[in-house]
């Protein structure tokens, strides 16, 4: 048995030397490339190879019959075997025969092999070796109907993986695995029909002595399989991912139950959501995991479980799950196992959509809070997809025309409610703005569905494809009836209000006009009264009564003052700072014999200024008149200093005085209608109201700097006219 000879050394080394290529091979698989069905397959399919190389290259060294057949009984396993693995490894990695999920179909693959072996093994019928010379011992399978049934029965899985691996080659799409497919078919296919030709035809049909090529001529599938690994990438595109990484991966949950419904497995993604752990998992029911938000939805989940359980059917619905991180809601599917004809569990895979439902929600609330927008203002929203013609209107754009939410077409309200004219009128905008692509706004009229009328404003703009055609249109229609009904209701109001102002502006003005009068006849009858009466007390009344007078006429003056500041247009002319002073002093000065005060004037001019003198002189008269009436009766040189400096820009006057002065606070109140700062103020409250709205017709400023007992400064800013 051991005794070996080398007469024909080229013929043995022939079978030794592919079959340490093969063994390289086989050592490379195990050791570098990734661990699936697939390469197991391919690796025993390399050491079927090495196996049946060493058989042929042992056979050529051998000296007797018996030592052929002894080594031949150890080695027959790999010849045996080989073609089915050779089909194995190709449904695997075609996966083009649903086999490969069918452990029935796999079994019985291999199980005629198991046959033939244990029947080889048997020596159930006659091993024939005959010595052929360079090749050494022959097995010659062709004597034995077992034996001829069994090299048919081999050549046919080889002749199948061939077929199999051609139709992969040719219907593949992926250029990269097509030239990998061809490869490893064309490297098969050599031996292949080597080995049918010299082992089994020859033998069988021609009777002629079997030549063992076979192995060495698998030195071409194991180049094309290094080829194939090396440049192709064989078994690293997509075999890598194998169903459990892939399912491990998978940002869901999975889990598989059994019938009884105890968890069988959890991928990563599920047991960390879940916060489970593997201890968890083995103790848990698939009901622990669910937290069925009604009695309803427990129904559901039972009804979807008997449904999976005996109608085999994959059922969807949605659930709530308890997580690590609180309750999830889940979209739920079961799918049942099957395996062997027979439902074995079910398949949960669980997606969390607690987002989902949670911006759901919140778009449903603020589409809400829209629609309630939208019926607050009454304005509708439409949009027109130009391309589909799909027109897409808002609830109260139903309202707006009368209707009910989704009541009937929109293109049907559009035409039942708006004139023909007013139609074309839209049309004309419309196919502008779809020429021009600039937003548009346009009015008309409609009659609503209970025939009343209302005003609708109709605001759009245009979204156009990258070739500029108009695809898309969408905008506003907004009720505008009753504001237009505001508009006009507040015009006329208005109008009316000018009216009678006017006519109050005209009263005041020739009533404090013809008060005048008799107030001058009154005047000249106490002049003359003064001087018929020689009684001091009478004289003393007639004065008191001369005061009043002209208290009684000041007022007058400033209400004309006032009706001419609102009533008088404003008038642009040269104005003469000094006369206009000294005019305004001198009339002053009958008053100033009273307090005293030193009034002085000081104008500072680079350019004319133009402006309103009688406004001006309204002001003017106001501050000063102030100044004199407020001196302090404690200050012996009492003075009212008046500045004015022009310049191109305007005019700035100030009017200071070192009177009595004003409190802080007071400052802002001074300027209105009628206020005094003390009951015993000697004016009526109206001359500063007065002569700030003559400064703003002037589109001037006017402010006040003023301290109690140190005086005031008055500071008006004016434009030049
Ligand atoms: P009146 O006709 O009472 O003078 P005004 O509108 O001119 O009314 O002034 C309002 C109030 O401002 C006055 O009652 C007075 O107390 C105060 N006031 C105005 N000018 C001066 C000033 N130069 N110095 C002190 N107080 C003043």
């Amino acid at each position: 048995m051991f005794d070996f000879h080398l007469e024909e050394p080229y013929s043995f080394l022939c079978a030794f030397i592919p079959a340490l290529f093969n063994l390289i091979l086989l050592f490379y698989i195990l050791t570098f490339l990734p661990k699936n069905r697939v390469t197991n397959v391919f690796a025993l399919l390399t050491l079927g190879c090495v196996l049946w190389q060493l058989n042929d290259a042992v056979l050529r060294i051998v000296n007797t019959k018996e030592a052929a057949d002894f080594w031949d009984s150890i080695f027959c396993v790999a010849w045996i075997f080989v073609t089915p693995l050779c089909f194995h490894f190709a449904i695997l990695y075609t996966q083009r025969l649903k086999w490969q999920y069918s452990r029935l179909y796999i079994s019985l693959l291999y199980i005629p092999s198991f046959i033939f072996f244990t029947l080889y093994q048997m020596h159930a019928y006659e091993h024939v070796f005959e010595n052929l010379g360079f090749w050494g011992w022959g097995n010659f399978h062709n004597k034995n109907i077992i034996d001829i049934i069994q090299i048919y029965w081999i050549s046919m899985w080889a002749i199948a993986t061939l077929v199999l691996m051609f139709v992969r080659t040719f219907k593949i799409g992926d250029k990269l695995l097509r030239k990998q497919s061809f490869l490893i078919t064309a490297g098969l296919a050599i031996p292949t029909s080597v080995g049918v030709i010299t082992q089994v035809i020859f033998p069988t049909l021609f009777h002629r002595s079997p030549v063992p090529l076979t192995s060495s001529f698998m030195t071409f599938f194991s180049i094309a399989t290094v080829v194939a690994l090396r440049k192709y990438k064989l078994f690293t595109v997509s075999d890598l991912i194998n169903n459990r990484t892939l399912i491990e991966a998978l940002p869901i949950i999975v889990i598989s139950v059994s019938t009884e419904k105890r968890i069988t497995y959890i991928n990563k993604f599920g047991k960390t959501t879940l916060g489970l752990t593997k201890k968890d998992i083995t103790t848990l029911n698939i009901d622990d995991l669910f937290l069925h938000s009604s009695k309803e939805a427990e129904r559901d989940f039972n009804g979807a479980w008997e449904r999976t359980i005996k109608k085999n059917s994959v059922e969807t619905l949605e659930s709530t799950l308890f997580a690590s991180t609180g309750k999830i809601d889940i979209i739920l599917s079961s799918t049942p196992i099957i395996n062997n004809n027979m439902v074995q569990g079910v398949l949960f895979t669980a997606r969390d959509i607690t987002e989902l439902k949670r911006s759901h929600e919140l778009i449903k609330h603020k589409e809400a809070m829209l629609e309630e927008a939208q019926q607050i203002s009454h304005v509708g929203s439409w949009e027109w997809n130009v391309s589909t013609n799909a027109i897409l209107w808002s609830d109260e754009l139903y309202r707006i025309y009368g209707y009910l939410p989704r009541e009937t077409a929109p293109y049907v309200i559009y035409a039942a409610c708006i004139t023909v004219e007013e139609q074309e009128l839209n049309k004309i905008v419309i196919d502008k703005a779809c020429i021009d692509h600039k937003p548009f706004g346009f009015y008309h009229r409609i009659i609503k569905k209970d025939g009343t009328e209302a005003i609708v404003h109709i605001q759009g703009k245009v979204t156009t494809d990258e070739y500029n055609k108009p695809v898309y249109m969408n905008g506003t229609t907004q009720d505008i009836t009753e504001s237009i009904r505001k508009t006009d209701m507040l015009k006329k109001q208005n109008e009316e209000l000018q009216k009678i102002n006017t006519e109050l502006d005209k009263f005041v003005y020739s009533v404090s006009h013809d008060l005048r009068a008799p107030l001058t006849s009154m005047l000249g009858v106490i002049g003359i009264c003064e001087e018929d009466t020689n009684e001091i007390t009478t004289k003393e009344h007639l004065k008191l009564l001369k005061e009043s007078i002209f208290k009684l006429d000041h007022f007058i003056l400033e209400i004309l003052d006032y009706s001419k500041n609102s009533r008088v247009e404003i008038k642009k002319e040269q104005i003469d700072f000094r006369e206009l002073l000294d005019e305004i002093i001198g009339n002053l000065q009958q008053m100033n014999n009273e307090y005293k005060v030193d009034i002085r004037a000081c104008v500072k001019s680079s350019t004319d200024f133009f402006s309103d003198r009688n406004r001006l002189s309204i002001v003017l008269n106001n501050l000063i008149s102030n100044a004199i009436r407020y001196s302090s009766p404690h200050t012996s040189d009492r003075f009212a200093q008046v500045e004015v400096n022009i310049t191109h820009d305007g005019a700035r006057i100030s009017v200071k005085d070192n009177g009595i002065g004003i409190e802080k606070h007071l400052h802002d109140k001074i300027f209105g209608m009628f206020y005094r700062v003390s009951a015993d103020s000697k004016g009526s409250g109206l001359g500063l109201y007065i002569a700030n709205e003559a400064v703003k017709k002037l589109n001037g400023t006017i402010a006040v700097e003023s301290e109690i007992e140190k005086g005031s400064v008055f500071t008006i800013y004016l434009p030049n006219n």
